[in-house]
């Protein structure tokens, strides 16, 4: 087992909604989540959920044996294991992505959220219910501002075929450039994202750059991982 931290950053390209369950009356019927000091925020939970699937689409694709879900009965299930199952917890860790910038001395500008306002849309009929225009609030974040964070964990390196990463870890890198849309109303375009891992540290050690610029780009490099990932699996 190794240490991983995996750093990266999320860049808007679009107004972005994480509910935080709360209205603000004569603003926003539903506001986004927001820390102490009123940036807005990407907790960790919401890029776990998004980056689950994403490689369950991944896995799909390399032929790694299918997660059973809430049945899942392979010890050895890479979604279980990374993600956790109603059995365990899950190795990895994700904290909350923030904004760089909005200390004391510069705080954030009230300009990062916009309103705009929705038509609840009767899914059956394909029509707008009645009554029901809604003010929703958005995260309106400038592509110059990133959100931070990183994902860690004890992740397993059956590195059978001495590759640059552990296959886990190119995983879940590839699953991290898969991840495209965030948060919610993304039917309508909102929470479109960049996401773009920055540094990757195993046992402390920084992998370099070179390492992640050819991730998944190489049909050699696809193949060898996936068969060492298919490996990695088998029950
Ligand atoms: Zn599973």
């Amino acid at each position: 087992m190794k240490f991983t931290v995996i750093e990266y950053s999320i860049t808007l390209n679009s107004p972005l909604h994480i509910a935080s369950g709360l209205e603000a009356p004569g603003y926003a019927d539903r506001i986004v989540l927001r820390d102490k000091g009123n940036m807005p925020y990407i907790p960790g939970s919401s890029l776990k959920g998004a980056l689950r699937a994403a490689v369950t689409r991944l896995g799909r694709t390399l032929s790694v044996p299918e997660c059973g879900g809430a049945e899942c009965s392979n010890p050895k299930c890479l979604l279980c294991r990374l993600f956790g199952s109603v059995k365990s917890p899950g190795l990895l860790r994700f904290g909350d992505a923030r904004i760089a910038t909005g200390t004391a001395e510069e705080p954030f500008d009230p300009a990062w959220f916009s309103v705009r306002n929705g038509v609840q849309i009767c899914r059956q009929r394909r029509i707008a219910r009645e009554g029901l225009l809604y003010n929703l609030e958005y995260a309106d974040v400038p592509s110059d501002q990133v959100f931070t964070g990183h994902i860690s964990g004890w992740v397993g390196d059956d590195n059978l075929l001495d590759m640059d990463l552990p296959p886990t870890v190119w995983a879940l890198l590839c699953g991290l450039r898969l991840v495209d849309k965030l948060g919610g109303n993304r039917s309508r375009g909102a929470g479109s994202v960049r996401i773009e891992a920055t540094k990757i540290l195993l046992n402390g050690e920084a992998v370099g750059t070179g390492a992640l610029g050819s991730i998944g780009l190489s049909p050699d490099l696809i193949e060898g991982y996936a068969y060492a990932l298919q490996e990695e699996v088998a029950a």
